[in-house]
């Protein structure tokens, strides 16, 4: 059987491969290419132009970088099932309406700048394109084995990266030789709030991993409490403004989770640990993705049951504001008083986030912390690699406010969980495949595997490689 590598290999957006033998093709994951404007459009509108026919596609997570391409395969004639969990169905609905919406006011704000006699630049794909692709999605449950093709068939396990990730054992027969591929991409990690710990696969052939962090360590989840504290109370003395972009998905969530833990915390004396901020979540999607976590609580164990049910909870909580309108939105930049603003997208590259940020960065009194993983090329990676200046919307910014990264949150797999992973696979595994990743931690960490399996091959493709298992 062959691999195909038409996205996410030497980078960590667009993760789109395809899984072939010489009866049937299967898709996993159609993800969009973000990073430079140009270039990601370019990646985006020509995967699927060159690609043979695909019979089906297996979708493992609701993050864009994963499922943000299907309205474009849907466009480019496929109309096969696209097999996954019920909560990921949920979520990418709501998640490629929000896409195809970013591409329709991307598209406009760009067609703005334009001479008069040029033709206007189209979105990437609209929201009737968007809804046209939905209905090709088919909810399934973990462990359910699912017969994709007349020789490919496929088992999900929980992959402990968001509500209703999986990992994948794809079963091939090609004559009589039977092989398991195993996919652990995202892959998340013990100890999350809210979802269940990853699931070891075992007994595979091949193992196509992620490598996002295969040369970082997270910091432990408990620090980000105190990490966070901190800001909060250095940012209130200054009478500044906190400045939070996070993903619609999961992130926000969880530093809302994080925050209201911290309001109710007292010192020995009996005092607040920190001022009690108002919270502003400016993003009308985080809103919608907390609905779609009440809809699933047989993804839940019993104790993230009780943490859905303060989830709901915390949404009523008198600190908590959440923003619908435009106007709304603006309001906050006129407000003088201290507060946590959290808004969309994590990267900042699209979204309410861009106004704040401008509205904000300039000011040393505020304080703009990152809480996600920012790809390169983005603007969330400039302010992490501290840039002195920042663009926004074609203006340059000086960097004054804080900027403080608390990696704790991050729902990936860090450098020793992916080698440990890659070591309890077994011994039957002798082909190790390293993906979504940057160049950096995909060399570092496939010399960590090649050293603990001498045995064993280690690829790390590039996009449009195939390789045989
Ligand atoms: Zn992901």
């Amino acid at each position: 059987m062959l691999i195909q590598f038409l996205g996410g290999a030497m980078e960590v957006t667009g993760s789109t491969h395809v899984l072939s033998t010489r009866k049937s093709r299967v898709l996993r994951d159609a993800g969009l290419f973000q990073g430079r404007r140009a270039q990601a459009r370019e990646k985006n509108e020509t995967t699927f132009v060159n690609m043979e026919p695909v019979d089906c596609m297996v979708l493992s997570h609701a993050h864009i970088d994963h499922c943000g391409n299907i309205p474009l395969l849907v466009k480019n004639g496929f109309q096969g099932p696209i097999h996954t969990h019920a909560a990921t169905k949920d979520l990418c609905e709501l998640m490629l309406m929000d896409s195809a919406h970013i591409q329709e006011l991307d598209a406009e704000y760009l067609s703005r700048k334009l001479d008069p006699n040029d033709p206007l630049i189209a979105p990437l794909y609209s929201e009737e394109e968007a809804e046209a692709s939905l209905k090709y999605l088919i909810p399934h449950q973990y462990h359910e084995r699912i017969q994709l093709t007349e020789d490919i068939g496929v088992t999900s396990y929980e992959a402990g990266h968001i509500l209703g990730s999986a990992s994948h054992i794809f079963d091939i027969k090609e004559g009589r030789r039977k092989i398991k591929v195993g996919y652990a991409l995202d892959l998340g990690r013990k100890g999350l709030p809210i979802i269940r710990d990853p699931e070891q696969l075992t007994d595979i052939d091949a193992l196509v991993m992620e490598a996002t962090y295969g040369n970082r360590r997270h910091k432990d989840i408990n620090q980000s409490e105190d990490l966070l504290a901190g800001v909060i109370r250095r940012t209130y003395e200054k009478g500044g403004k906190i400045i939070i972009p996070a993903f619609a998905l999961e992130r926000a969530q969880e530093v809302v989770y994080t925050l209201m833990k911290l309001y109710n915390k007292v010192d020995t004396n009996g005092n607040n640990i920190v001022p009690k901020l108002p919270i502003y979540i400016d993003s009308p999607l985080a809103c919608e993705v907390s609905k779609v976590f009440g809809k699933h609580p047989e993804t839940y164990g019993e104790e993230t049951l009780e943490l859905a049910r303060s989830r709901s909870k915390m949404y009523m909580s008198e600190y908590v504001h959440l923003i619908g309108t435009v106007e709304e939105s603006k309001a906050l930049n006129d407000d003088p008083r201290s507060m946590i603003i959290i808004s969309a997208s994590g990267m900042c590259e699209s979204g309410r986030i861009l106004h704040h940020l401008k509205n904000n960065v300039e000011d040393p009194r505020n304080a703009v912390v990152i809480v996600g993983y920012q790809a390169e090329n983005t603007l969330g990676r400039r302010i992490v690699d501290r840039a002195e200046e920042i663009k926004i919307f074609g203006k340059m910014y000086r960097m004054n406010a804080e900027r403080v990264v608390l990696n704790t949150y991050s729902g990936h797999a860090d450098s020793k969980d992916l080698l440990d992973f890659a070591k309890n696979v077994g011994d039957r595994c002798k082909t190790f495949v390293l993906v979504h990743g940057e160049e950096k931690s995909i060399m570092d960490l496939a010399a960590n595997i090649q050293a603990a399996r001498p045995d064993a091959r280690v690829l790390t493709p590039s996009r449009f490689d195939i390789i045989s298992i």
